[in-house]
């Protein structure tokens, strides 16, 4: 099995603050970290750090940012296929970080709007069906839904993070089956949180929905079926950037390399992998190892 995540690339500029800023309000700041980041990417690293074959499919612009995302990504197990494309800046994030390990996160699309439609459906032209297409909200439109409409035709399973949020998801629900969402995208979306947002998005027609919520852990429902709470592992949070992503690639590794559906223990190896993520400053270099991943697998 495979996972082709088509999403974003992006350069994440960390600042650390003492608070974030209120409107109108110039507050100092240091540099605390320059990593590689994006949602797609994020997501695609903790896969392939898991062990499941991960393809990416992102777009960039030809500047600086372009050349450290490419030398970043040669060093992980991603089979990345990145689209270089004149005329427009690669993307990155401004992340702001508070020392209690809040983050507030500003993120540019300007690549990831642009990406050709035709070369991410030519490398979907290479899944089986059973592969994960695994998508979030960076991309277009209409590329979004016609990737995700044609993992459905191709027999994928179709994984869903709808983030950052964006007015044309209601129209997306139908093509997906597994959807994760934290409490911010849960309450815009269905209104509610929990076990009641899950039964929100399966009248959707969503099979499976995970609905995160930081320190309280996450809840795993089943269409049909009864919801499951994971509790959070502890930790120090010293910076949260990509713990979300993290918990659903590890979540989706954990799940496709034993060959079945997301499970119980899906979820409880996602919280294991994310709490090591917060316990680290930085976006990819803070996600957990490959050896790191094994160990929380074999549990
Ligand atoms: P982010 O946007 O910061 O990447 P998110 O808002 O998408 O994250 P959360 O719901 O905050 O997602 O967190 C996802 C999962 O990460 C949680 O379900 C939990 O397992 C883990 N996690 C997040 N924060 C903490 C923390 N402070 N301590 C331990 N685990 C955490």
């Amino acid at each position: 099995m495979r996972a082709f995540v088509i999403g974003n690339a992006a350069i994440d500029e960390t600042i650390s603050v003492d608070g974030l800023p209120e409107p109108g309000v110039s507050i100092l700041g240091r540099i605390a970290s320059r990593d590689l980041g994006g949602k797609g990417t994020n997501q695609a690293v903790v896969m392939a750090r898991g062990g499941l074959a991960t393809t990416l499919v992102s777009a960039t612009g030809e500047d600086f940012r372009s050349a450290t995302i490419r030398e970043q990504l040669a060093e992980e197990p991603v089979d990345a296929r990145l689209v270089c494309l004149g005329g427009v800046s690669t993307d990155f994030s401004m992340v702001l970080t508070t020392p209690d390990g809040e983050n507030s996160i500003v993120t540019t699309t300007e690549a990831a709007e642009a990406l050709p439609l035709e070369a991410a459906l030519d490398v979907l032209g290479e899944a089986a069906p059973g592969d994960f297409l695994v998508m979030q909200g960076n991309l277009g439109a209409k590329t979004t839904e016609a990737l995700l409409r044609s993992g459905g035709e191709r027999g994928m399973v179709v994984a869903f993070n709808p983030s950052p949020l964006r007015p044309y998801f209601e129209c997306l629900w139908p093509f997906i089956d597994i959807a994760f969402l934290n409490e911010s995208e849960s309450l815009s979306l269905t209104g509610r949180t929990g076990r009641d947002a899950a039964e929100a998005l399966h009248a959707r027609g969503i099979r499976q929905a995970v609905l995160t919520s930081g320190t309280d852990g996450a809840i795993l429902s089943t269409a049909g079926g009864a919801a499951i709470h994971v509790p959070a592992v502890k930790t120090k949070a010293i910076d949260t950037t990509g713990a979300g992503d993290t918990f659903m690639g590890a979540a989706l590794a954990s799940s496709a390399l034993r060959g079945g559906a997301l499970d119980e223990r899906a979820i409880s190896h996602a919280a294991a992998a994310s709490a090591l993520t917060v316990a680290r400053r930085g976006t990819r270099r803070a996600f957990p190892s490959r050896d790191e991943l094994a160990e929380i697998f074999a549990g």
